[in-house]
């Protein structure tokens, strides 16, 4: 026997270990599951307080290859294993895109839907709204009698980003996650 077996895993030996740590890279087709944190990057490249964050919470899930996640974050985490961290500075092109000046619409007031426990509507809220291509969330910008002003721009539009992200977490997609796009499960679609 060699001294390479360690036989840690049921019916592991050493070439098979090795094939599967090759697998277990990101790459297209594999359920991702990353913390982050994410804070917005001023003109002179420094970095401001914490915007969002998972740590301490559940894991972001993504399957890879399918933009469920920004461009640059995916090409970023291509190739990486578990427990590997990554500080990255996207630029709007490579995160939530250019900002649209042109998507700002006036919509009713009563085709808004507000967020839970909200009853006045002011401008920076959160809303939806629904549309034709689904259900949209928009930002309030401007409020009148009857109708508002909101933004159809991502919030993070337009806006350089800093991550900080930590892999915790790869396997391979079913069939039926490939199918659809994303991922079922913890940390994903359930349907
Ligand atoms: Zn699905």
């Amino acid at each position: 026997m060699s001294n390479l077996d360690t036989s840690n895993a049921p019916g592991g030996h050493a070439d098979q270990d090795k094939a599967a740590d090759a697998a277990n890279l990101i790459a297209l087709n594999k359920v991702v599951s990353f913390h982050y944190k994410l804070a917005e990057v001023a003109p002179d490249g420094s970095h401001g307080d914490w915007m969002e964050e998972s740590s301490g919470g559940e894991p972001l899930f993504y399957l890879h290859g399918f933009h469920n996640v920004v461009v640059g974050l995916e090409r970023a985490l291509e190739g990486k294993a578990v427990g590997k961290s990554i500080e990255i500075t996207l630029k709007p092109e490579e995160a939530y895109g250019p900002r649209q000046p042109d998507s700002v619409q006036r919509v009713p007031i009563k085709h808004l839907q507000l967020q839970q426990g909200v009853t006045k509507l002011k401008p920076g809220m959160m809303a939806a709204v629904k549309t034709d291509r689904g259900v949209r969330s928009v930002v309030v910008s401007k409020v009148g009698k009857f109708n508002a002003d909101v933004d159809f721009n991502h919030p993070l539009a337009g806006r350089t980003l800093y991550y900080e992200i930590e892999v915790v977490g790869i396997r391979d997609a079913s069939a039926e996650e490939i199918a659809h796009g994303h991922v079922h499960g913890p940390g994903g679609h359930h349907h």
